[in-house]
């Protein structure tokens, strides 16, 4: 059983603030620390449920935060940007499984740190009219080679957004956020604990859970935060306006209209 985890910081226990998530920031290098520990639990709870193989990919920010250093022997990282799928790079369709560890909801969704992509740029996002955060943009991408999302952590909010669109999910809360730059955090080894009782359960589960598909073809909706970055973002090739803040994409497959949404994205930051 091969089992990928995309990795990010926000949903971290003990993570709150953007002094903690930018590499220019003083507590980076603590937060980089709490990282890793919870992916290795992720990667323990995987192993011991019977995975021969895990995959780690780093997806936030610089996406060089885990410290391989401390890595579990039992996994791969993927370190380092430029990566066509992102924050789902290295899945295919030969994994039977996902995890989503130190995720977060998306923008205006409420929790800790709560944004889709890029705090600066993008306010909503839809695909086929659903409106999604990162869990779900990345989940169809794990959905499109067939493999299902069975456990994400992160906090309450995350928690909620993640089973109201995989309901087979296993949600691990591993802070209680009383805002956007505050929580109730279970210490380390506390967070680490459920992270790998739930990934190991999540496998075990693993018959009931399902990829989440979209149907074809698919439109993708991107509502920037001003209508400059949405002139940005209309330069791609075969966009539609939509209104001054608002564009969209079709496209043949999930795959395509995703890396159309991605490139959109980084496009839109002009
Ligand atoms: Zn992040």
């Amino acid at each position: 059983m091969k089992v990928f985890i995309s990795a990010d910081l926000e949903g971290i226990s003990g993570v709150v603030h953007n002094d903690q998530t930018s590499s220019e920031g003083k507590d980076y290098g603590r937060a980089r620390s709490l990282m890793t520990g919870e992916v290795n639990a992720a990667v323990e709870g995987a192993l011991a449920a019977g995975a021969s193989y895990v995959l780690v990919n780093d997806s936030h920010g610089s996406m060089r935060n885990i410290l391989i250093e401390d890595v579990h022997p039992g996994a791969v990282l993927i370190t380092g940007t430029g990566k066509p799928l992102q924050m789902v790079q290295g899945i295919d369709s030969s994994f039977q499984a996902a995890f989503f560890v130190g995720y977060h909801a998306r923008m205006g969704a409420g929790g800790v740190l709560n944004h889709t992509i890029s705090g600066a740029s993008v306010a909503n996002i839809w695909v086929n009219g659903t409106l999604v955060g990162e869990t779900g943009i990345n989940a169809m991408v794990a959905g499109y080679y067939g493999v299902p999302v069975v456990l994400v952590t992160g906090d309450q909010y995350l928690a909620a957004e993640a089973r109201q669109l995989m309901p087979w999910v296993n949600a691990v809360e591993v802070k209680q956020a009383t805002g956007r730059y505050s929580a109730a955090c279970l210490p380390p080894a506390r967070a680490r604990e459920l992270v790998k009782e739930g990934a190991a359960r999540a496998l075990a589960g693993l018959g009931s859970a399902r990829p989440l598909v979209t149907g074809s073809p698919v439109t993708v909706k991107l509502q920037l935060r001003d209508t400059g970055q949405a002139d940005g973002a209309a330069r791609f090739p075969g966009v539609m306006v939509v209104d001054p803040l608002t564009v969209s994409y079709t496209g043949r497959d999930y795959l395509e209209a995703f890396r159309a949404l991605r490139s959109m994205i980084a496009m839109s930051a002009t």
